[in-house]
């Protein structure tokens, strides 16, 4: 059947995702096009102008739509994704109308079994997990916000009580949702640890570069400059055996308790992946480190320093190459610490002004390029944390500097998804190769291969591989 710009028009008024891919709509008055499923405000049918394929739109002087992403979705077709995200988008705006992950799988439209595994392959999560983060995300506003009550916020965001509120709260962010509120009334705040949490795994993470100009460990007192937003500011720890107090230095507290959340991998389900991982036969992976979790970095901009500066050289040679970085372009907060750069202050760099430094000409430009894309507004990195993984991923995967290895590095370690592999990456080769007592290091796809069986805990199943070969920490 052939179609009409009627036809078109009208499915475009009606979001229809089921026709992405067999028009692109071109908007003359804002000069960019979209697909039929864009949820962007609708143009007027005199200003639309249709075309059948993305090269017709950009030809005709059109940019692809922020929102939509045409030519993500021109590159491989994918309603069945874009069907996931609305679902996601929905449970986001809305959790209260859903009382339990069987309502999210009956408003899908795909059955039981399906659903749960699109939402393992696009969210690395369960239905249940992602309803439960978005109940918490939207308590969270509502604690900052509003005077209500906590029966009124629990209620109004689908808890059916005030006690399974506060244990969900408690566990994922260390706080009852009462000291969450008046964060900001206080420079010191206390995090209560998750039973048998490794510590010692924690300080070796803080101090993995022993002369870092950005972070410190000093026995049980951790110092460490961050930038939160633009603004740097120093964060102090002390390590406890169950707990962690932290001196925000006078910053923004709640931001200070989501770096702080991130470094400690509240949000991770440790126990899940040793449970998983023993009953798979392999207990002499966790042994000893059962509540391991990823340390993630301040921010996602420091995530993708890691990332592309750590490509193919070894982890003191990244930590120089971090350091000398951090001290050309970071700022300094006194006591010979460095607030970690910003993507301008990269951005405004000249790629040869990194070769000194002993950056190679291709990493000096992809880190100075990836941060002029950021400051040009063309890549959001922050919002990356609100995408479905497979859409994170696509994202990444896309930019100049990034490949696989750096992408799923970055997804893991700053973006908090828990289902990716790194490959290529020795540690995890190395690794597989002892637990498994394969005779020669896998390769590429026998690494896929092997990583599959822990899904959908495979950043933590790295995680663990790396540390396979060290000494357990006292
Ligand atoms: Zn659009």
């Amino acid at each position: 059947m052939r179609l009409t710009p009627a036809t078109m028009y009208a499915r475009l008024l009606e979001s229809d995702a089921t026709y992405n891919g067999r028009f692109f709509t071109g908007v003359l008055t804002t000069g960019i096009y979209c697909l039929p499923s864009c949820k962007a405000r609708k143009p007027k049918a005199e200003n639309v102008r249709f075309f059948p394929t993305a090269e017709g739109a950009r030809a005709a002087g059109l940019r692809p739509c922020k929102k939509c992403h045409p030519d993500d979705f021109a590159r491989g077709a994918d309603p069945v994704l874009e069907a996931i995200e609305a679902v996601v988008a929905e449970v986001r705006a809305t959790p209260s109308s859903f009382p339990d992950a069987k309502a999210v799988v009956r408003r899908s439209g795909f059955g039981p079994t399906r659903l749960f595994e699109l939402f393992r392959q696009h969210w690395h999560a369960t239905p249940a997990e992602v309803l439960l983060r978005a109940r918490l995300e939207a308590a969270k506003l509502r604690l900052r916000q509003s005077r209500d009550g906590l029966l009124a916020i629990a209620h109004g965001v689908g808890f059916e009580s005030v006690s399974v509120f506060h244990d969900h709260f408690r566990r994922r962010t260390g706080l009852t949702p009462a000291a969450w509120r008046s964060l900001e009334s206080f420079r010191t705040f206390t995090v209560a640890l998750p039973e048998n949490y490794p510590l010692g795994y924690l300080r070796r993470a803080f101090s993995r570069d022993p002369h870092s100009v950005n972070e410190r460990l000093d026995g049980d007192r951790y110092t460490a400059a961050v930038r939160l937003g633009d603004a740097p500011a120093v964060v102090r720890l002390h390590l406890q055996p169950d707990a962690v107090a932290v001196d925000t230095g006078g910053a923004d507290a709640y931001a200070v308790h989501a770096v702080v959340a991130g470094w400690l991998g509240l949000e991770q389900d440790a126990a899940g992946f040793a449970r998983a991982a023993r009953s798979l036969g392999f207990a002499r992976l966790v042994a000893g480190r059962e509540n391991l979790r990823i340390v993630q970095t301040s921010s996602v901009f420091d995530g993708l320093l890691w990332a592309v500066i750590g490509q193919q050289i070894n982890l003191p040679f990244a930590c120089l190459l971090r350091r000398r970085l951090t001290e050309l372009a970071g700022m300094p907060v006194g006591d010979g610490l460095f607030a970690p750069p910003t993507p301008a202050a990269v951005a405004a760099l000249e790629p040869a002004a990194l070769l000194p430094l002993q950056f190679s000409r291709q990493k000096a430009d992809y880190v100075v390029g990836l941060s002029r894309r950021i400051v040009a507004g063309e890549l959001d990195l922050e919002g990356l944390r609100t995408l479905s993984a497979t859409r994170a991923e696509r994202t990444l995967l896309a930019l100049r500097g990034l490949g696989p290895w750096s992408v799923n590095y970055l997804m893991m370690r700053a973006l908090g998804f828990a289902d990716c592999v790194p490959l290529g990456d020795t540690g995890v080769t190395s690794g597989l190769q002892a637990l498994m007592k394969l005779e020669t290091r896998p390769d590429v796809a026998a690494t896929r291969r092997l990583m599959a069986v822990f899904s959908p805990y495979r950043s933590l199943a790295t995680a663990h591989l790396w540390q396979l070969h060290q000494p357990i920490p006292a």
